[in-house]
């Protein structure tokens, strides 16, 4: 998507060689103008598959679905990170390990709101060793429902998580791939 695309290259950091800061944009000041252009996009994307729910996780992604549902008009569901005494006992629970935190957590939905005949988007903000999406494609088979695809803002395209959930037959549609970040020069795969 050109618009993203330009929007990370002129104002994205590159922190390292493998983060991209995007928080001028999209995961703590949000462009919602950008968001709602990224929203139809995933509904371009994804309309023919007769999604019932959009999935996602706290907090980065919460955003960017809630968007994209207005398009869908489904509800969006977000896993929490947290066990809280106003969450649900009857859970289902995931655990992910964070890239960009460098520990395991577990994620929870309670069971009420994926069912069996739900057929579910996942959708985030960036995808790096995809742990966070399989996370919750696994919370989804928990519940006996589809995965109807894996919506992503931002793929980087030089680590595994692309090639993981796509070897297991998902359908990941990213809306820019970033191909590499050498010497802080951000490239993108067509
Ligand atoms: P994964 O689970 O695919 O390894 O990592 C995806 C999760 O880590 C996303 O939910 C996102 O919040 C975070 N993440 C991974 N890479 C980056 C990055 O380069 N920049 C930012 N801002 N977040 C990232």
């Amino acid at each position: 998507m050109e618009l993203l695309k330009q929007r990370i290259l002129k104002d994205g950091q590159v922190l390292g060689n493998d983060i991209l800061k995007v928080d001028s944009f999209l995961n703590h000041q949000m462009d919602v103008q950008l968001f709602n252009e990224m929203g139809k996009e995933f509904f371009r994307l994804f309309a023919h598959k007769n999604v019932t729910k959009i999935l996602t996780i706290e907090s980065s992604g919460i955003g960017i679905a809630c968007i994209a549902a207005q398009y869908f008009n489904v509800p969006v569901v977000f896993a929490k990170k947290t066990e809280a005494k106003n969450l649900d006992s009857d859970t289902y629970l995931a655990e992910v390990f964070s890239f960009t935190k460098g520990k395991t957590y577990s994620v929870r939905v309670s069971q009420k709101y994926i069912n069996p005949n739900d057929i579910v988007l996942i959708i985030d903000d960036f995808l790096a060793n995809g742990k966070a999406a399989l996370g919750l494609a696994d919370i989804v088979g928990q519940a006996g429902a589809q995965v109807a695809g894996i919506g992503i803002a931002i793929e980087k395209g030089f680590q595994d998580g692309g090639k993981l959930l796509r070897e297991k037959g998902l359908e990941v549609q990213s809306l820019a791939i970033v191909q590499s970040m050498q010497n802080g020069k951000i490239s993108f795969s067509e």
